[in-house]
């Protein structure tokens, strides 16, 4: 059936760049496990014409694109759906640093370059990329990021990929290449049309290059881990530090008590920060190029704080800091290895994320006794990572079958009332595509679905995801 596309594909690429048979399977699975399909092949461009071609070839023979960069989306928005004529466009190979403009500050890179290699581009040029996936940073790729305007740790100071970008280039869904690879800081000349582009998760085209912004690199960095009894203290702690240490304040992350106990069953050489127990804690971290020691600003805005705080320990040193942000970075790692749950990266504004973990948790035990939740998160920017399993873990794949439509419903519920999103920096992809019908006005999802129309009117890019 598909006997026309490999040859003419391998034409493009070269036959050891295309895989089919059991060689593909991997890149039909997503990263949870919980969602994989099936393509005629995955094809693995190295340069922005192999796309173009590529793409050329499928809008001729009527085949949908599924644009793949690490494969770490947490919605399954970057595998094949199970059935449909469709390929895996695999954007890895298109791995080089195209410019270093240090004066500019900006870095233009290929799709396919790995987050961790651009921290490390930056850094050698004594820059900073800001975007914070330190834990999936050595896997994930800035095409993928992009795609899905992620978001991590640093969005507080530095906003998330949308903000970091200015200027991209793109294979369109006829396969036109669009170089608005621009480096400028200013430009009023119409629309915004990389902003289409990202967070798209490839329904609208390629992005196959992209102009980054860098930063200052902090020369001193502080990190303190801050024991607190309730999400409430954290809302009114993060406000009042934000005030003493103003732009420095590059990091708020909140742990709940489970997510900790997850970690030490899961993850090797770890330790509790403090000798007691507590049920909520925070990791803050404070930089500055200046010559203002970022230990002291935290130390001053924990104790203008007062009581509240339970106790505290500041770590200036790489080491000690790293063993507190070991524990926050692996939360996802020991929840996989424990087991599947019902997940939610939700937002609201940050003034209501301690009402939202409240009650949205009381919701869930009051319908599910016994109810596990493991909430954490980017406190700083409202985004709170929200997942409710059963505490056995064999009860959990009943639980998911059966409850998971009612679970999403409860904690969203809450957060639509809260004025939030379903959705904060992991996308909508397979998983929420359904849901959002529910949750965004229908004067959005028609102008959404306009742009989907005028851009990709065969509806070739990334079909089954988002809209
Ligand atoms: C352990 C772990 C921790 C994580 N932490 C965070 C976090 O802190 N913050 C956060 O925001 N996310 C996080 N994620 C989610 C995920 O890593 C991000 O969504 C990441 O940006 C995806 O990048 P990727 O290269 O893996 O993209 P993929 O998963 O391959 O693709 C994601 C989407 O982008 C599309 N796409 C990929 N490349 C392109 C391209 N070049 N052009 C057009 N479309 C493209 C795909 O079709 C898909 O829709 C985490 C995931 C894991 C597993």
């Amino acid at each position: 059936m598909h006997t026309d596309f490999i040859p003419a594909a391998s034409a493009i690429v070269g036959s050891e760049a295309l895989l089919t048979g059991l060689a593909a399977l991997p890149y039909f699975k997503d990263w949870r496990g919980r969602y994989s399909g099936e393509a005629i092949a995955v094809v693995f461009p190295a340069n922005t014409q192999q796309v173009s071609d590529i793409v050329k070839l499928c809008a001729a023979q009527q085949i949908a694109i599924v644009p793949q960069g690490g494969n770490t989306s947490l919605c399954g928005a970057s595998v094949p759906l199970p059935e449909g004529r469709q390929i895996v466009l695999n954007l890895s190979l298109m791995n080089q640093i195209r410019a270093m403009d240090a004066i500019n500050y900006t870095l233009t890179v290929e799709a396919g370059c790995k987050l961790a290699s651009l921290y490390d581009a930056a850094e050698q040029a004594n820059r900073l990329f800001p975007l914070g996936l330190t834990a999936i940073a050595p896997h994930c790729e800035i095409g993928g990021n992009l795609s899905t305007n992620a978001g991590g740790i640093g969005v507080l100071r530095y906003g998330s990929a949308r903000d970091l970008v200015l200027g991209l280039e793109v294979v369109l869904p006829d396969g036109r290449i669009w170089n608005g690879l621009r480096s400028l800081r200013k430009d009023n000349t119409g629309y915004d049309l990389k902003q289409l582009f990202i967070g798209a998760e490839g329904t609208l085209g390629i992005i196959t290059a992209a102009v980054l912004k860098l930063f200052p690199r902090p020369q001193a960095t502080a990190t303190a881990c801050v024991a607190i009894a309730s999400p409430e203290v954290a809302v009114r702690l993060l406000s009042n530090i934000r005030a003493t240490c103003g732009q420095a304040l590059s990091g708020f992350e909140i742990i709940s008590r489970n997510c900790l106990d997850l970690v030490f069953k899961h993850i090797e050489d770890t330790q509790e920060p403090f000798k007691r127990k507590y049920d909520w804690y925070l990791l803050i971290k404070v930089d500055d190029v200046l010559q203002h020691s970022p230990e002291a600003m935290l130390r001053n805005g924990l104790l203008n704080f007062g009581g509240e705080v339970l106790t505290f320990d500041i770590a200036n040193d790489v080491q000690k800091a790293e063993k507190w942000w070991k524990l926050r970075k692996n939360i996802s790692e020991a929840q996989k290895r424990e087991g599947i749950s019902i997940k939610h990266d939700v937002a609201v504004p940050v003034s209501r994320a301690a009402e939202f973990i409240t009650q949205a948790s009381a919701a869930l035990r009051g319908r599910f006794a016994g109810v596990r939740i493991v909430a954490f998160g980017h406190m700083g920017d409202g985004n709170i990572h929200y997942n409710a399993s059963m505490p056995e873990v064999s009860e959990n794949l009943v639980f998911i079958e059966q409850q998971e439509h009612q679970v999403n419903r409860i904690v969203y519920e809450v957060v639509a009332r809260l004025g939030g999103t379903i959705s904060a920096e992991h996308g909508l992809g397979q998983l929420k595509r359904e849901a959002i019908k529910d949750y965004k006005a229908p004067l959005e999802l028609e102008l959404m679905r306009t742009i989907k129309q005028a851009l990709d009117p065969q509806g070739l890019m990334n079909p089954g995801k988002v809209i």
